[in-house]
């Protein structure tokens, strides 16, 4: 009882200049924030977030995981100026204010701020944080906002929205209960690069056979994602490389070129299509007259 007097006590001290955190370590919304709030929905210049958004954000967070079946319930709680995941009458729940919720977005100027937080909530869930009732550790915490960024990366969140409230409302500095700030946000971004497809760099690399009667194949190496080397190898077992840089976009697809090319007298343009066609421009840099050549990958 004595502990939750002292709990109460310091929940009950806003006035401190220092900001409050919840347990996941969230700025808490200052009462000059949720006066804001009040003052935009009676002005009604912004529409009214739906009581259901939040609960319809933490189901699409969940479709995101298809491998894992929602294990907790939602919950709204007025008032309660928080949002988290904890077990009640043994069952896992998260509890959100609303107007907490909304707080997140206002606060950091972007809607994927309320998606950022619940699903760290729902990542206590995902990883079974909430079991032990032990409350947050800064392992937990990490873990939640890699789940965060991850589920965000698939909803389609840019990396500075995933890492928007974290960025906004974390605490700078760790603690027993939470990581410091830079830690947090390099979880999140951890997370979401883990959800995005990795871009396969050897995926043009390899030896292309064309029409060209004097060139058995091109064999290209793909060196970083704007670069590659090009080998062209004649019949008679001369080579000539180039290093070729991709100049803009072509038909949907990337445009490279060797400026010079069999002793300066032509030029060759290769164009790398998102179908995966090949096809190479070769022009004659006398008569500026050029040719199309189909290359293909055996
Ligand atoms: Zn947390």
């Amino acid at each position: 009882m004595k502990k939750n007097i002292i709990l109460l006590s310091l929940i009950m001290l806003p006035w401190l200049a220092q900001a409050q955190y919840n347990r996941c370590g969230i700025k808490l919304p200052s009462k000059n924030v949720l006066e804001k709030l009040k003052h935009q929905h009676s002005n009604r210049m912004h529409s009214f977030r739906s009581v259901d958004e939040a609960a319809n954000y933490i189901s699409r967070i969940v479709d995101e995981v298809p491998d894992w079946e929602q294990n907790f319930v939602v919950q709204e709680r007025n008032g309660i100026n928080n949002a988290y995941a904890h077990i009640s009458g043994g069952r896992r729940m998260i509890t959100y204010d609303n107007i907490f919720v909304e707080s997140l977005d206002f606060q950091a100027g972007t809607k994927w701020a309320s998606i950022s937080v619940l699903a760290h909530e729902v990542g206590h869930h995902y990883y079974d944080h909430v079991l032990d009732r032990r409350g947050s550790t800064p392992p937990k915490e990490i873990e939640a906002d890699y789940f965060s960024g991850y589920v965000l990366a698939k909803m389609g969140a840019s990396l500075s929205q995933a890492k928007a409230a974290m960025a906004k409302l974390a605490s700078p500095y760790g603690s027993s209960t939470h990581p410091p700030r830079n830690q947090r946000l390099a979880a999140i971004e951890k997370g979401w690069r883990d959800a995005k497809p990795r871009k396969k760099s050897t995926m043009i690399s390899g030896n292309y056979y064309s029409q060209q009667q004097d060139i058995d194949y091109v064999n290209i190496q793909q060196r970083s994602t704007n670069a590659v080397v090009a080998t062209w190898v004649f019949n008679g077992g001369q080579k000539s490389s180039a290093n070729l840089q991709y100049k803009r976009n072509a038909y949907n697809g990337a445009k490279v070129y060797a400026a010079n090319y069999m002793d300066n007298t032509r030029r060759v343009e290769l164009y790398f299509f998102k179908d995966g066609r090949i096809r190479e421009r070769d022009i004659d840099l006398k008569t500026r007259k050029s040719h199309w050549y189909n290359f293909s990958k055996h």
